[in-house]
């Protein structure tokens, strides 16, 4: 109970339209996913939404990165991958992924971002996390709109911040506010790389969307083209809704 006070302290500040708290008796693990296309704020959400949640953030994507910085057998596999704009394979994602969930801060729930991408990855995860509560949010966003915001986008090489060249720029050209150290353009956020990883979007992770929309109440829309605390107010908004049903 105590991890959903902060979401519920959130959501009297964000909204008043606050549905009461959950019943004392709710125990079961909390699932959150953030499915969208590349660049529409997913990363961004989940560091909030994690704190208000009292749930750890897990992003498959960061993971991937953690390992290529450090040229492990699995960032090496994986590279090849990133770097075209393709899905890493099922079974590398999936044995990463579980070795991460299995780490005792996940007992309580999680919040996914960037995982999953594929249906068979959506079905491993149903059958590894039976009794949980899932909900899975859409964050909605045009073609125009996730290149333009991508090809902008800068990231530290340290602590993984991301800004935008125009619309969330650094203090100091090409550093990192919080650590200091340089900011990047990724490999796969330049112009070719982002069409190719939509195309990608398009044909295997948006079948993800009539998937859990098919399971009762277990995807709510969130139109992520507003500013960042108003995307914010409205995936609590929804979120609160469905962990109060
Ligand atoms: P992201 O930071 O979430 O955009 O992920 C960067 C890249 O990592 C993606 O373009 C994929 O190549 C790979 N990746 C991340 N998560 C997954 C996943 N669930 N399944 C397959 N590949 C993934």
């Amino acid at each position: 109970m105590k991890r959903f006070i902060g979401l519920f302290f959130m959501l009297g500040l964000l909204t008043s339209a606050i549905e009461p708290p959950l019943p004392q008796t709710e125990t079961k693990k909390q699932i959150v996913l953030l499915i969208g296309p590349p660049g529409c704020g997913k990363g961004t959400q989940a560091a909030p939404l994690s704190q208000a949640l009292q749930i750890p953030h897990i992003s498959t994507g960061d993971l991937f990165r953690e390992h290529m910085s450090k040229n492990t057998p699995l960032g090496k596999a994986a590279k090849q991958y990133i770097d075209q704009g393709s899905l890493v394979p099922d079974e590398l994602v999936l044995n990463m992924l579980f070795e991460r969930t299995s780490q005792s801060d996940c007992k309580n729930g999680f919040l996914l971002d960037g995982f999953p991408r594929t249906i068979p990855q959506a079905k491993a995860l149903s059958e590894r996390l039976k009794d949980a509560h899932l909900i899975a949010i859409h964050l909605s966003l045009s073609d125009e709109a996730i290149i333009e915001r991508i090809s902008g986008r800068l990231s530290c090489t340290h602590c993984g911040l991301v800004y935008h060249k125009k619309y969330a720029p650094p203090k100091k050209k090409l550093v990192c506010d919080h650590c200091e150290e340089c900011l990047i353009q990724r490999t796969d956020d330049q112009e070719e790389v982002v069409k190719k990883r939509l195309q990608v979007y398009h044909e295997q992770t948006e079948p993800l969307i009539h998937y859990y929309a098919a399971e009762k109440r277990a995807l709510k829309e969130v139109d992520s083209r507003g500013e960042k605390d108003q995307v914010f107010t409205e995936i609590l908004k929804n979120l609160n809704e469905s962990l109060c049903r």
